[in-house]
């Protein structure tokens, strides 16, 4: 069965509704760009057969050079742009060129979300919106619209396979360097070329497979703040549809460490990050796909962004982070004894204090230049975000400490369904060497310090208000550098 297929028998077994007026996106994948011109007219036909004189389509881009194809130097925004303009109105900006900031700039960021806005604000409204580009575009777009124009059509046409933001309806914004998931626009429909697709650099398809290792760690954390009794909900609804992705995804391994991705890689990998988005927006919330790996991966950006330096791929440094996870898991697997008096319980004055000192400690930099040059009045409105998050799960802690003779009878089935729903450390790492993602810090694009990675662990629990594995290592004593063996 073809992968996408799949994909749709998956989730019409949930009997979930897949009209183009529900709530899942639609998912094109054209295997050439004839194919994709087909498939695209029939779409713009549909959108626009009710009220064909407001014809406006509007394109967002980042603005660098993306090859439509190997080998190509024809731009995709050039193919797209004047395909669509032979029978609409389009309205093309670029972003880097519209703010005047190199691409390698552009984040998800406070600043470029206003320009986005500003956009949707001033320009004649547009019925249909297109994000081409990576995620940041998708997700820029994606809030922009759920802030201004939330009943339009938008679809995104993702030029490498880097992050599951371009099907779900969620956007992963940076306030002040802490990064934040929040509630956007639901996708349209999501078109994925599979010639941009291979022709896209293969670090960005590595990444993306990455942040989809956290399918194999995340629901560990979910289940386990269930359990714990810090978060009343759980279900795996989410687990049941990626895991029909599962041993796919595990043999993808092998084709992400290859220079050039097959046709047949490029469709799974396509497939399972479609799937990924779809199941986080159907949960409602990101934690199915997002647990202590991601955690991690935005307390590193956090000391990268605070001292503008270059971020590490998202996936990548999500990757990394999921073999941390997965050694945690093994950890709280193989542990069978926990001592109640090195149990932590921290009021706010305590919180705040201690995150005081991890925020003054933190490796931001290199040098002493860097540090003077941070806000320290954003560094200010930060730490009040870290001790506020902290606060709501901490209390839930207090009550479920009280009860933790429960969580110890329940010990052995918590165990048995959590190494059920999550794989080991050694599986793991074999992941990430047949995919060439790193095992170690000291080996991402730029390379992280281990002091950077460790600061990052011990500060996890302080990241964001949801619950992971790392603030159970916290809580009851434990050292997640120790745990992890980092
Ligand atoms: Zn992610």
């Amino acid at each position: 069965m073809n992968c996408f297929d799949l994909l749709k028998n998956t989730l019409l077994n949930e009997n979930i509704n897949l009209n183009l007026e529900s709530n899942v996106p639609n998912q094109i994948y054209s295997k050439n760009y004839f194919e994709f011109e087909n498939k695209m007219d029939e779409l713009l036909n549909y959108f626009f057969s009710n009220n064909p004189s407001d014809n406006s389509v509007f394109i967002l881009c980042d603005g660098k050079f993306k090859s439509s194809e190997i080998n190509s130097n024809i731009n995709i925004s050039d193919i797209i742009i004047q395909m669509i303009s032979k029978k609409y109105n389009v309205i093309y900006k670029n972003l880097s060129l519209e703010s005047k900031t190199a691409v390698e700039d552009i984040h998800a960021s406070e600043y470029f979300l206003n320009h986005v806005n500003y956009f949707i604000q001033n320009e004649k409204k547009c019925k249909v919106y297109i994000a081409l580009g990576s995620g940041t575009i998708t997700d820029l777009l994606k809030h922009s619209l759920y802030l201004n124009d939330p009943n339009s059509i938008f679809i995104s046409i993702p030029t490498a396979m880097t992050v599951t933001a371009f099907t779900s309806s969620f956007s992963v914004l940076d306030i002040e360097g802490a990064k934040r998931t929040r509630i956007s626009n639901k996708i349209h429909t999501t078109i994925w070329i599979e010639p941009l697709l291979q022709a896209a650099p293969i670090a960005l398809s590595r990444a993306g497979y990455g942040d989809l290792l956290a399918r194999f760690v995340a629901y560990g954390d979910w289940y386990l703040a269930y359990k714990l009794k810090i978060t009343e909900s759980y279900n795996e609804l989410a687990y049941r549809l990626m895991e029909v992705f599962s041993d796919s995804l595990k043999n993808l391994s092998v084709s992400i460490g290859q220079d050039i991705l097959t046709s047949d890689a490029t469709q799974i990998h396509a497939s399972a990050l479609a799937m990924a988005g779809i199941a986080m927006s159907l949960s409602g919330e990101t934690t199915p796909l997002s647990g202590y790996e991601h955690v991690i991966s935005h307390a590193l950006d956090f000391l990268k962004i605070t001292s503008n330096r270059t971020l590490v791929l998202h996936g990548e440094q999500v990757a990394l982070a999921s073999l941390t996870s997965a050694m945690s898991m093994d950890w709280f697997l193989e542990n069978t004894e926990f001592d109640i008096k090195k149990f932590r319980s921290m009021n706010e004055k305590e919180t705040e204090k201690l995150i005081n000192q991890f925020i003054n400690s933190a490796p931001y930099y290199g040098n002493q230049d860097n540090i003077n040059s941070i806000d320290q009045n954003k560094l200010l409105e930060v730490k009040k975000l870290f001790i506020q998050d902290y606060m709501i799960k901490s209390e839930k802690w207090d009550l479920a400490k009280e009860k933790f003779d429960t969580f110890l009878n329940e010990l052995p089935e918590i165990k048995k369904h959590l190494s059920k729903i999550t794989i080991r450390s050694y599986e793991m790492q074999k992941l990430l060497e047949n995919a060439k993602l790193p095992t170690y810090p000291e080996v991402t694009n730029p390379p992280t310090s281990a002091l950077e990675y460790r600061w990052a662990l011990r500060f996890s629990p302080f990241v964001r208000s949801r619950f992971c594995i790392a603030d159970f290592i916290f809580w009851v004593g434990e050292d997640t550098c120790v745990v992890a063996a980092i």
